[in-house]
This record gives structure tokens, sequence and C-alpha cells, in this order.
């Protein structure tokens, strides 16, 4: 929505947008919709999101065995599968059965790898450890920071060695090591609000890449923190009506503002 506020509140979603492409947040922040429909793809992340908040029960209640893990895991995609269209009836009314089939698919096919990472997780950290970093205390609390002019969802917030940190869940991709620049600064933003909420330094966060069941832990450094409340300026400065330089290629063939984007001199020359 457009504002002619000085200071136009900001949510951690915009900084996402931002990472991706500074424009987007432009687009999005003046009422452009960014998904407009479930596609097999998008289902797919959905039902690999909801499978990962039931990994802490699944690991509660299973031995150390592979074929429990991958029965229980099955069991909970197929629950997932019929809450989905309950949670979002909307856009579900609005899809394709062959996405869905697609979608579900896909996720279904992840699950051997899942299954096989989780397990080596557990035999790696032990049980108990496993269990703090999954088990959340907290599932997608709103926080925010007057301060920071912030707000965010993190998808849990968990305990782990007796501090409370925020951890993510990320259905893509997962890098060989550490966690991706974005994922990055995504858990940074989190662990920024959750210390301004909780007035307690917040050390280090937890991304979970939920297609492949594996966990990883990020550091917070002081250069991720600058990092992130540079960002949060620029996005401010985007959302109260500067227009960003068209920069990014990588995103713009699937990017759903692509008709509305043109670059600032042929926007200029429109009116000039
Ligand atoms: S079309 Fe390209 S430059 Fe424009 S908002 Fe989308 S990703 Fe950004």
């Amino acid at each position: 929505m457009p504002t002619d506020s000085q200071n136009p509140e900001i949510s951690v979603s915009d900084l996402l947008l931002y990472i991706n492409c500074p424009r987007r947040v432009y687009f999005v922040s003046r009422g452009y919709e960014l998904l407009p429909e479930i596609n097999a793809s998008r289902l797919e992340r959905m039902l690999l999101k909801e499978l990962s908040l039931n990994y802490s029960e699944i690991v509660k209640k299973c031995s150390l065995n592979a074929d429990n893990l991958y029965k229980e895991l099955e069991a909970a995609l197929d629950q997932a599968y019929k809450d989905l269209p309950l949670m979002f009836p909307g856009e579900f009314a609005r899809t394709e059965k062959g996405a869905l089939e697609e979608g579900d698919a896909r996720a279904r096919a992840k699950i051997p790898e899942i299954a096989a990472n989780l397990l080596r997780g557990l035999e790696e950290y032990g049980k108990d450890s496993m269990l703090a970093a999954l088990t959340p205390i907290k599932t997608e609390p709103i926080i925010s920071s007057a301060r920071l002019n912030l707000k965010g969802v993190p998808s849990k917030i968990v305990c782990f060695e007796g501090v409370n940190v925020p951890s993510i869940i990320k259905p893509g991709n997962c890098p060989v090591q550490g966690v991706w620049a974005s994922d990055r600064m995504h858990a940074v933003s989190l662990a920024l609000l959750l210390e301004a909420e909780s007035e307690k330094e917040v050390p280090f966060a937890f991304v979970e890449y939920v297609s492949f069941g594996l966990l990883r832990k990020v550091t917070i450094r002081t250069s991720d923190r600058r990092e992130v409340l540079k960002i949060c300026r620029r996005v401010e400065k985007i959302k109260a009506g500067f227009m960003p330089e068209k920069t990014e290629e990588k995103f713009c063939k699937e990017c759903t503002f692509s008709e509305h984007c043109v670059s600032n001199s042929s926007l200029l020359s429109k009116f000039f």
C-alpha cells in the first residue's frame, strides 16, 4: 500500500524481496500481487514446509530406524495434503488438480533423502540436541521492534543450549556447506528482532532445509547485523516512493511484475 510517511513500516518479507530484486519491494508496496496462483512447485514447497513442522514429533516417537522414519514422514505428508486446502481455501479453489498431484508427487519424492539426513543428524548430534533444535517453543510468532521499525515472523522459535533463537524453514535447494547468503540475511533479521523483543543477545539462528532434512546453524556476525540494517534503510526509502534502478536480470523472466517493470530511462521517456 502506498504511503507518504517518512518511515513506512517494513517487514522481514520486504527485506527478502529486496534481496531478490529491490524493485519487487516497490511493486508489492504499491499493491501488486506477487504470487497469484498455486502451481506444482509452490505446492511442493508448501507441503514440505508443513511436513517439516512435524519433524520434532516424528523424531520424538521414532526409534532410530529408517523404515519407521520413512513411514511417519509419509503419513505426515498425507495429512499435510489434506490440511492445506483447509488452510488456504481460496487459493486451492483456483488450483488445477494436475498441479496438486504434481506438487504432491514432487514432495513425496524427497522423503527418502529427508529420512536419510534426519537419521544421519540424529546419529551425529544425538536425539536430545536434534530435538532441541527442531522443537518449536513458538510457531510463527509475530515479532516487532519500534526501534528497528521492523516486524517479522520466524517459522519457529526454538530453545537451544538455553537460548531462545529463531529458526527458518527453507524448502529450496541447500548449499553444500553453511547457508545461502539470502538465508543468512533472513535469519539475522529475525535474530535482531528477537533480541529487541527479549532484550537478550541472540548469538545464532537455525535454517532448516526441509527438502533435504538438513539443519544448519548460523552464527550472527557484526557484519551481518550491519548489512541487515543497511537493507532496512534502503527498503524504507523504496516504500516511501523511491523507484530503484532496474539492475537485476536473473529473476526477470519469471517475475510477475515484468510487464510493469521498465527501465527508469524508459519510464521517464513516457513523461518527457
Ligand atoms: S522484472 Fe526484473 S527488475 Fe523488474 S521487478 Fe521483476 S525481477 Fe525486478
